[in-house]
């Protein structure tokens, strides 16, 4: 494709785009596969950002692709969602009840994390009656109004203050203010493992007294798992690599394999309260698209049959392990953490991480920051990255740290 012809399509693209940022890197992507990206000009990219956490089982994975052909030759969309028995959507709950801690039976479609995160503060109101929600300092849900509440940074919360509900928030990882969660409390909404707060891993045994509290209290604890499900910290699910039974997941990302899906994942019995008082408490037209639902089905069965929750662990592993010999030598850099193939590195500034990524893009690496720690780099590579593919981006990220 002509320079031309592409400088056109990104101004048109800052033109007629709605943006995000005022530094949107504007990269014409032209196609994808596995782990890699090629611009318009035919360079080659190693994406280690996954489209943040989407792509586990890699870019146009042929299972995927296939599964998304057949499926919209077949049937696209026929009705609301929970009206017709769609096979897919069928198939895919199956599926994740099996895979689900013990008695998470039933899955809820929806279409994006911070829709099943709104319906599971919803759950959680009906569920016990009560009023109150606790959430956690540096979390982010999304960015619908029940999520946006729940979200720990108030730079962005304050802006809409006005149209938002009181949350308690308390400080993510801390033993002693989890008495904050009391009899009135409906729910808890908590990321297993924090991603845009900075991939923050929580202490060890935490999350069980997290667990306990909430059991003491009646309160409804909710796992968003939006970054963390289907494979990214090396098990299905969080609740599981953490041995911690959650009432209620939220899931999305990598549950659609690149195409729009989430869910909200609990026993039949209190998804069934959706159904009641009124009838119809929670609807939605596209949740649980059967083209989406035919691509997550497919990305199951890839991540079984390439072992990609035990490769998550072994690279993630030795990632950190290479990135620590790469911050033994180099001072700006401060930590390297995280678990599985969700892994995050803390540097000198805001400033240096940002020059680190775009210096990525000019070497041919895509990496991002965080929202809320934007002097963390995120890697979040695809669960199909190699042994080869980590090296090769290790040599990059090296000559993008300058
Ligand atoms: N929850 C977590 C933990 C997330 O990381 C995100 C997105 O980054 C969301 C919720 C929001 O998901 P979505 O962008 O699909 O609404």
């Amino acid at each position: 494709m002509d320079a031309a012809s592409t400088t056109r399509l990104v101004d048109d693209f800052r033109r007629h785009v709605g943006q995000t940022s005022p530094f949107s890197y504007a990269f014409p992507v032209a196609r994808a596969r596995g782990c890699r990206l090629w611009d318009r000009e035919g360079r080659e990219y190693l994406d280690f950002i996954s489209g943040i956490a989407v792509c586990n089982v890699g870019h146009c994975h042929p299972a995927v692709v296939d599964a998304v052909q057949r499926q919209a030759s077949l049937y696209a969309h026929t009705m609301v969602y929970g009206e017709h028995v769609q096979e897919p959507q069928v198939a895919l709950a199956r599926e994740i009840a099996a895979v689900a801690p013990p008695g998470m039976d039933c899955t809820y479609f929806l279409t994006t994390g911070a829709e099943a995160n709104d319906a599971a503060l919803k759950l959680a109101v009906k569920l016990t009656g009560r009023g109150r929600i606790a959430a956690f300092r540096g979390a982010y849900h999304g960015d619908t109004l029940g999520a946006l509440s729940c979200f720990g940074d108030t730079r962005f919360r304050d802006p809409f203050a006005a149209l938002l509900r009181p949350v308690d928030f308390l400080p993510f990882g801390d033993f002693d203010s989890l008495e904050r969660i009391t009899n009135a409390t409906a729910g808890v909404l908590v990321e297993p493992v924090q991603g845009e707060g900075g991939i923050r891993l929580p202490p060890p045994g935490w999350l069980g007294a997290l667990r306990d509290r909430c059991t003491q209290t009646g309160a409804i604890l909710v796992f968003d798992e939006v970054q963390t499900g289907f494979g990214r910290v090396g098990d299905w699910f969080a609740a599981g690599r953490y041995g911690v039974a959650p009432d209620v997941i939220t899931a999305a990302k990598g549950m659609g394999a690149g195409m729009p899906l989430a869910g909200v994942i609990a026993p039949r019995d209190m998804l069934r309260r959706f159904a009641a008082e009124p009838a119809f408490s929670h609807i939605t037209t596209f949740g649980g698209h059967p083209v989406s639902c035919a691509a997550g089905l497919a990305a199951m069965g890839v991540i079984r049959a390439e072992g990609l929750l035990a490769r998550a662990v072994e690279l993630g592993e030795s990632l950190r392990a290479r990135l620590r010999e790469i911050a033994a030598r180099r001072p700006c850099i401060r930590d390297v953490r995280g678990d599985g193939l969700m892994v995050g590195v803390e540097t000198e500034s805001p400033e240096f991480a940002r020059a680190v990524v775009i210096r990525g893009y000019e070497v041919g690496l895509i990496l991002e920051t965080n929202l809320l720690a934007e002097n963390v780099i995120r890697l979040s590579p695809p669960l199909v990255v190699t042994r080869a593919e980590c090296d090769e981006a290790m040599t990059k990220l090296e000559q993008a740290l300058g």
